[in-house]
């Protein structure tokens, strides 16, 4: 059984096909699905689409190309939406300065005040990170100095995940550090090419299971060997294919394994047996 902890089921991709979507997910074995938002409107589809579905869980966020829609108002809604009981976590949050579709002094406002609804939540946030990986990681590092508390009960709960990890083996080993999770998309199944370098493939390799989860970020980022058609989760099997062979592990080890940090994270499913 796996989970897919990062797709957007309320693109207007899914709008004809949607009960088919879920039901060839269920078919793949994919027991849980988690909907990152990335504005106000599809953080509010999120969280209905999680009330339909049962194996839905939601995100509520402004991603960072969404990041200049954020005003005081709607960013007091994100928190008042954060206490639905299906809402896992805050995200997707971050920065992306490949496209710069919001300015990238507002992706950091946006993202820092993010930070802080996680915190006065106690919930993980879902990052994004494109070609701003210096920034990010200066912004989680002072945060989490701010709130030494947060996400600390009992013992350390996991603070968040990098999705769709944008970085090399030494960035890695930092945010596990931190406590945070590396989940992989569809380009890692890609391969690692002498012209094209993929970094997805060392960290998949390098780095212990225990801190990696799988995802699709459908409709976006298909793997192969389904490249160039819309992505959709019950893809996650592919991927989790190529993680065990880079892993040296079987596909049911990375399945128990990344739905046990699916569980540690966003507190889905049970403890696995
Ligand atoms: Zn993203
Ligand atoms: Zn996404």
């Amino acid at each position: 059984m796996f989970t897919d902890s990062h797709a957007h089921l309320f693109f207007k991709d899914f709008q004809d096909d949607l009960d088919d979507v879920i039901q060839r997910a269920q078919d793949a074995g994919v027991e849980y699905i988690v909907n990152p938002g990335t504005d106000l409107t599809t953080s509010r589809q999120s969280i209905e689409l999680a009330e339909k579905y049962e194996m839905v869980y939601a995100c509520v966020g402004f991603h960072p190309h969404d990041a200049s829609k954020a005003d005081d108002e709607s960013l007091k809604e994100i928190e008042r939406l954060s206490t639905h009981p299906k809402v896992v976590a805050i995200g997707e949050i971050g920065l992306d300065y490949h496209y710069n579709f919001s300015p990238p002094e507002n992706q950091r406002e946006v993202f820092t005040r993010q930070i802080e609804i996680a915190q006065r939540r106690n919930l993980p946030i879902v990052i994004h990170s494109r070609e701003a990986e210096e920034d990010t990681l200066r912004i989680v590092e002072a945060m989490m100095k701010n709130q030494p508390n947060w996400r600390v009960n009992d013992g350390e709960l996991p603070k968040g995940v990098f999705h769709c990890f944008p970085g090399d083996v030494a960035m890695a080993k930092k945010i596990i550090d931190w406590g945070f999770y590396i989940s992989f998309p569809g380009p890692v199944t890609f391969g690692n090419k002498p012209n094209k370098p993929n970094s997805m493939v060392d960290v998949a390799t390098t780095i212990s299971m225990e801190h990696i989860l799988l995802e699709t970020d459908s409709p976006y980022l298909t793997p192969a060997p389904h490249r160039g058609k819309r992505n959709e989760p019950a893809n996650i099997p592919h991927i989790a294919k190529k993680i065990a062979e880079l892993q040296g592990l079987s596909v049911e080890d990375v399945g128990r394994t990344s739905n046990f940090g699916v569980h540690k994270l966003f507190g889905i499913g049970t403890y696995p047996s």
